[in-house]
């Protein structure tokens, strides 16, 4: 009779850590507060902030050709393209609105502070070979992630969301590449993968646009005009465009066939 009662308690001790098992497996994605996208409103935007990323400023000038500097180069198109950018109604941030240092990791921490947003580096290039010209779009293949405390005890969501933001980059990449010769006429380098420090330690979607080189004549011809300069930083603005209509497209069936809890 006794073991008879031992082993009904037993068995219930059993279903309780079933139960209690079954509970903890379903809070473990809402613990690791991941961003539930399907949840937002359809007016909401996809990505709330736009970084942009002058490159290099202050004591690092980046590339120096005739009578050029990348530095002032790179902060006179990123203010053009902030502007544009928030005349669509979204919100932006610099990494740097005047001529002052900023490190590559400062510039991505600046992005990887936001919970949601996209990061765009604007660059000039220059090469060996004077004839080499026309723009450029990079993304990283590799990107970092959630963070690492996170990542010791989810391994598989680590890997899921690093995928992600890398592809995420890249179509990001395409449509900003596409907007920039579409605006510009110049030669089309295409969109590029590579590990640049700056794109591959921002855990969002992130790109590097190389608007030119600085050792090609018709290049700093055409980037010594304002409105050149302008239509670089429009390109810039529509491809940020473009990319939120697509995600807003992919999204919005999703929250229209949720289920409505009454
Ligand atoms: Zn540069």
């Amino acid at each position: 009779m006794h073991r008879e009662i031992g082993r009904s308690i037993l068995a219930w001790l059993g279903l309780l850590l079933m139960a209690a098992s079954f509970v903890w497996l379903q809070l473990l994605p809402r613990l690791a507060t991941f961003p539930d996208t399907t949840q937002k409103p359809a007016s909401e935007q996809p990505f709330a902030v736009v970084v942009i990323d002058p490159g290099h400023g202050g004591l690092d000038s980046g590339t120096m050709k005739a009578g050029m500097v990348e530095k002032d180069l790179t902060l006179d198109v990123a203010r053009r393209a902030e502007r544009l950018i928030q005349s669509r109604g979204l919100v932006t941030m610099l990494t740097r609105a005047d001529d002052s240092y900023i490190s590559l990791s400062a510039r991505a921490a600046i992005a990887n502070e936001q919970p949601n947003c996209i990061f765009i580096s604007i660059h000039f290039d220059e090469a060996g070979r004077p004839a080499a010209t026309g723009i450029e779009t990079y993304y990283a293949a590799r990107q970092v992630s959630i963070p690492e405390r996170l990542m010791s005890w989810l391994p598989f969501l680590q890997k899921a969301s690093l995928e992600s933001a890398s592809s995420e980059s890249q179509s990001l990449a395409s449509f900003i590449q596409e907007e920039l010769v579409a605006h510009t006429q110049a030669v089309n380098r295409g969109t590029r993968p590579q590990q640049f420090f700056v794109i591959a330690n921002v855990r969002h979607p992130a790109v590097l646009v190389e608007g030119g080189f600085l050792t090609n004549k018709e290049d700093v011809s055409k980037l010594a005009t304002e409105n050149y300069r302008e239509q670089i930083a429009a390109a810039i603005s529509d491809g940020v465009g473009r990319y939120r209509d697509v995600l807003q497209q992919q999204r919005t069936p999703l929250v229209v066939n949720l289920p409505v809890d009454e």
